[in-house]
């Protein structure tokens, strides 16, 4: 479940009154859909949804129409060629399989959705059928990515999730008796109370269901969130940094041992299983977001939509433009971001593309960091790459401070 950096990186602003960038970009983008609803909040999360209601559910994929439609009446032809559509969430699977088959002919209608485009949905264990991934096959969805986190009951009512590890099981089958192979199973570790064992027996049950990608995430306790609540009060252990680690370190050596390239940070895949659209984000790409909350990269701006899923649902009712902060990136934040989100590849940056686009070498501009990284051995520099070392990868948040 991976997401752009939560963090801010642009001023807030009261942008509204131009809905689109106006630079005519040549390359075809990625489309995120944000679905804001789920069954319960999950103790750990500070995503934005909502409780599922059926009504607001109807009345949301509406307005999301209208969005679309705004855009496309915006958007120079060339925009809108569309090579990833992901439904992330919140849960995605809570909408019917009608209502997620009306989105994606809407996305079709509005925009040019290439025929070999990635069409992903985030499914919650419990909250799919057989019935509902044939019809998002019917709609061309070819890739599910599985919210699973964790095998164990205890740890799964820690995590508040609503689901069990059979539901998971379950999901798995319906979705390959529905033809959608290509599964995703997102998954946690550093939990509080989760120990080594309970992490191995996790990766081991969740390969006998023979996904083709993993993402495997350390456990950030987001102030907020009922879990930090847990975690302030003593309620709750946190989980150690070194049994982190040894977690990390365990998850890279046991999925390539099964094939696995480990190609981000936090994401694994056998050979040619990448998510196409989250290395959107990460080659610092352009993205349309849609929905409340979404985020947008698109001709050097980013921009967020409108968190409130009433208030994007009523300002669409009224044609109005749910874009409520936007930052145009200067030359020097463009690059700063290119940089950070391609080490995240464990290819590294490419530093003849980063030339062809930006007209100078990161030698030129980060000359001194880029020593200090190399001697520390946190980087390492070859065949026109820049890389994170085996050392630097649990660093790596420490490495791109020095590229900000
Ligand atoms: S299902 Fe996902 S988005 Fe929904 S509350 Fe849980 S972690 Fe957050």
């Amino acid at each position: 479940m991976w997401r752009y950096p939560r963090k801010r990186l642009w001023q807030c602003s009261r942008w509204i009154s131009n809905l689109l960038p106006v630079k005519v970009i040549e390359m075809s983008v990625g489309i995120y859909i944000h679905v804001p609803f789920c069954l319960r909040k999950c103790n750990y999360c500070d995503f934005i949804s909502y409780p599922f209601d059926a009504g607001l559910a109807a009345s949301y994929v509406y307005a999301l129409e209208k969005e679309m439609k705004l855009y496309a009446g915006n958007m120079p032809g060339e925009q809108r060629d569309v090579r990833t559509v992901f439904l992330g969430g919140g849960t995605p699977s809570l909408l019917s399989g009608e209502q997620l088959a009306l989105i994606l002919d809407n996305c079709r209608r509005y925009f040019r959705v290439r025929d070999d485009a990635e069409i992903t949905v985030e499914c919650n264990p419990g909250t799919v059928t057989k019935d509902k991934f044939a019809l998002m096959r019917g709609a061309g969805v070819n890739r599910i990515s599985l919210g699973v986190q964790a095998y164990q009951p205890g740890l799964l009512a820690l995590l508040g999730r609503t689901h069990s590890f059979m539901e998971v099981a379950e999901a798995v089958k319906a979705c390959r008796s529905a033809g959608i192979e290509n599964i995703s199973c997102d998954l946690i570790y550093g939990i509080p109370g989760q120990t080594g064992a309970d992490w191995k027996e996790t990766l081991d049950r969740v390969l006998d269901l023979s996904p083709v990608h993993i993402s495997a995430y350390c456990l950030k306790v987001e102030h907020g969130t009922p879990m930090y609540k847990d975690v302030a009060s003593g309620r709750v252990t946190p989980c150690d940094e070194d049994t982190e680690l040894e977690m990390y370190q365990y998850v890279i050596g046991f999925l390539a041992d099964r094939g696995f390239k480990h190609y981000e940070i936090s994401n694994f895949a056998l050979p040619g299983m990448e998510a196409r659209h989250n290395l959107i984000y990460w080659l610092n790409e352009e993205y349309l977001g849609l929905g409340p909350a979404a985020h947008s990269m698109l001709d050097r701006h980013r921009f967020s939509n409108e968190p409130c899923v009433a208030s994007y649902i009523k300002k669409l009712g009224k044609n109005e433009p749910v874009i409520e902060e936007k930052k145009s990136l200067s030359i020097k934040e463009q690059i700063s971001e290119t940089i950070f989100l391609g080490l995240r590849l464990l290819d590294g940056l490419d530093t003849r593309a980063f030339i062809r686009r930006y007209g100078c070498s990161v030698a030129d501009i980060f000359a001194p960091q880029l020593k200090k990284l190399t001697d520390l051995g946190l980087i390492k520099i070859a065949e026109n790459r820049i890389r994170l070392t085996e050392k630097g990868l649990p660093l790596a948040n420490e490495v791109f401070m020095e590229f900000i």
